[in-house]
């Protein structure tokens, strides 16, 4: 089951690629180029015929696992299915071959579209003006991190702090980190919740913002949302969403009516834009009135139905990417938040929190489940037990689920779980699917109670099995440090070995 790289199925008797001459009118690229950027031989490119490359991208494809053919319950991720009509919203010709450097007045539709998703999102966060520009939700952090200084400094203010709850996103504290803050911790208490105690003793004029996820990534609501945002806010610090999560109450409550004053969406996420696998995401963020003039700049302004690029904010943090590369992103999120329509958002959530609760039931004689329920869109268990008693890891459940035709949840996540194993199921799952799923663990349970030698050399059936982990970072250490070649993670021609 693996499929060898094309470049070791080139066969010499197959004619090399051709390519057809410049249409480009000019001076031939031999003429003006730099003559040591040219070069002296054809690249080495495979040969092979056409159906032998389409056979063996489709035979790839295959090794592939997708949600477009199975369950994928990876915890924070939100893998809902991904709409086809989306698909053909995004490849409409007038969207598709758009070129970053058009004249405004040549894309007053797709300028349309990025104002009223911006309307949309505003609607659905409850938050004054959305930035479509950050490229994911860590990018978003990290944009959103920079208004709040900017803000924080326009008013003398010199904050060097951010909150971060111990159950939070590794993204939460490095893009702090990386937006020169420092960062400081708060715990959470025993029901999972942030702890009101310890964060009211890490809060001082130092503090910048608090960012918090709501509902948190063991799936629980912060019910004391709104004292925390007093709390917040009486020091001067403002309050950050994470909105990795919203997809568990959309069109039933909002961020910004929490207290929040800048929130990311991640449209990959809540929005059923398809993850990336290395493409584009999106992750716009929301701010209140305050925070607006230091959106990144260009906005998208609309003045009596004629829209336009406003690059004149003389306090914007500037731009945070070059262009709107992932705006096909855009066009399924409003594909989807039109198709939905209110109604469709919130029932959306109320069968995601369902699902959850219903898989939550089903699971929990098998897994341990550290706090109580019901939980919101998502469920954090512990193989912590198993461990102890039988020597079977969160990684050894996660392994064998893909032998059972199920992706692995997320594991090892959030941090303040032992062996955590987090599901997430969607509202787009059935409950067949569901039923499945929770068969599977019970028989993974079963059979680490009773033979779990068994589990350890799992996944059997997959392309590759089980990795040597172990192997792996020793050799990464010992390559890092001088005493060892360089692990091999690409392919090289012949000609590029050391002879
Ligand atoms: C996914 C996620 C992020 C980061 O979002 P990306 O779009 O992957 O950059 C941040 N916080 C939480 C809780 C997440 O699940």
């Amino acid at each position: 089951m693996s499929e060898p790289l094309s470049f070791e199925l080139s066969r010499p008797a197959v004619d090399p690629p051709r390519l057809p001459d410049a249409e480009v009118a000019g001076p031939a690229p031999a003429d003006v180029l730099p003559p040591d950027a040219l070069r002296a031989r054809p690249p080495g490119l495979p040969r092979l015929s056409e159906p032998e490359i389409m056979r063996h991208y489709s035979r790839m494809a295959s090794l592939n696992y997708s949600i477009s053919e199975n369950f994928y319950p990876l915890g924070s991720c939100t893998m809902k299915y991904n709409p086809v009509a989306n698909e053909v919203a995004a490849a409409l010709p007038g969207f598709a071959g758009l070129h970053p450097y058009q004249d405004e007045e040549s894309v007053q539709g797709a300028l349309e579209l990025m104002w009223r998703l911006e309307q949309a999102l505003c609607a659905i966060v409850g938050v004054d003006r959305v930035t479509l520009q950050p490229a994911a939700g860590a990018h978003g952090e990290w944009t959103a991190l920079r208004m709040i200084r900017a803000y924080q400094h326009s008013r003398g203010e010199a904050r060097t702090e951010v909150l971060v709850p111990d159950s939070a996103h590794g993204t939460n504290p490095a893009s702090a980190a990386l937006s020169g803050f420092q960062v400081v911790e708060v715990k959470s208490g025993g029901d999972g919740r942030i702890s009101l105690a310890d964060l009211e003793s890490k809060l001082s004029p130092r503090t910048s913002a608090l960012m918090l996820t709501n509902p948190n990534t063991l799936g629980l609501f912060e019910r004391e949302i709104l004292d925390i945002a007093e709390l917040v806010h009486s020091t001067g610090a403002m309050l950050y969403y994470d909105g990795a999560n919203l997809n568990a109450f959309m069109g039933i409550c909002r961020p910004g009516d929490m207290g929040f004053d800048a929130v990311h969406m991640n449209l990959h996420k809540t929005f059923t834009t398809p993850h990336g696998g290395g493409g584009p995401g999106a992750g716009p963020v929301g701010v209140k009135t305050e925070l607006v003039p230091f959106l990144p700049s260009p906005t998208v302004e609309r003045t009596n139905g004629h829209l336009t690029f406003d690059h004149k904010r003389p306090q914007s943090i500037g731009r945070v990417r070059s262009f709107y590369g992932n705006f096909g992103m855009l066009v399924r999120a409003y594909t989807y938040i039109l198709a939905m329509g209110g109604d469709g958002l919130s029932q959306a959530s109320q069968d995601a929190v369902l699902s959850a609760n219903y898989l939550r039931k089903l699971v929990e004689g098998d897994l341990e489940m550290p706090h109580d329920g019901p939980c919101m869109h998502e469920f954090v268990a512990s193989a912590h037990d198993l461990t102890t008693r039988n020597g079977v890891r969160a990684l050894d459940i996660a392994k064998a689920l893909l032998d059972r035709d199920f992706y692995a949840p997320t594991v090892y996540f959030p941090l303040v779980v032992p062996e955590a194993i987090m599901v997430e199921p969607t509202e787009t799952e059935s409950k067949a699917t569901l039923d499945a799923f929770a068969r599977a663990v019970k028989d993974i349970v079963a059979e680490a109670r009773t033979n779990p030698q068994s589990l350890h050399e799992e996944p059997r059936k997959t392309p590759v099995g089980r990795l040597d982990e172990v192997t792996a970072a020793r050799r990464i250490n010992a390559y890092l440090q001088g005493q060892s070649q360089d692990p091999v993670l690409r392919w090289k021609a012949p000609s590029e070995k050391p002879s």
